[in-house]
């Protein structure tokens, strides 16, 4: 196997990876950005108010732990602080809840990650 194809082929793979994560951080803008219009800057659990330059603690949880279900009227969505969004799927030992994919780490985000079920998927398929 030529070095050439193998780099080209891990050069395509990580296209692809970025093109998830792009898409992922999109959609995951939209919904906050949504959440954040359709109720009060508190966090759900602790009760903690935020505002301009701490907002960007307060997240948005899914209450069925389902990424791709943003019913618009926020009916899936519940504002958390990072600190109550980190115990709130602790209890559930699922990874919903991540800054992204550590690198290397490899610790697969729950299924309800649809992209990147369907990227395992292509890498699969592009395996010798
Ligand atoms: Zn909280
Ligand atoms: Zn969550």
């Amino acid at each position: 196997m030529p070095d050439k194809a193998n780099e080209e082929r891990s050069e395509k793979r990580k296209q692809t990876i970025e093109e998830v994560r792009r898409e992922q951080a999109r959609r995951e803008k939209g919904y906050r950005e949504r959440a954040l219009k359709l109720f009060p800057w508190v966090c759900a659990r602790c009760g903690r108010e935020f505002s301009g330059k701490n907002l960007r603690l307060l997240t948005v949880h899914h209450k069925d732990h389902n990424h791709d279900n943003n019913p618009p009227d926020g009916s899936n969505w519940e504002l958390l602080c990072v600190y109550c969004h980190d115990n709130e799927h602790s209890r559930y030992l699922d990874a919903e809840w991540s800054d992204g994919p550590t690198p290397g780490g490899e610790k697969k985000p729950a299924s309800t990650y649809k992209a990147f079920a369907g990227l395992d998927a292509l890498l699969k398929d592009k395996k010798e």
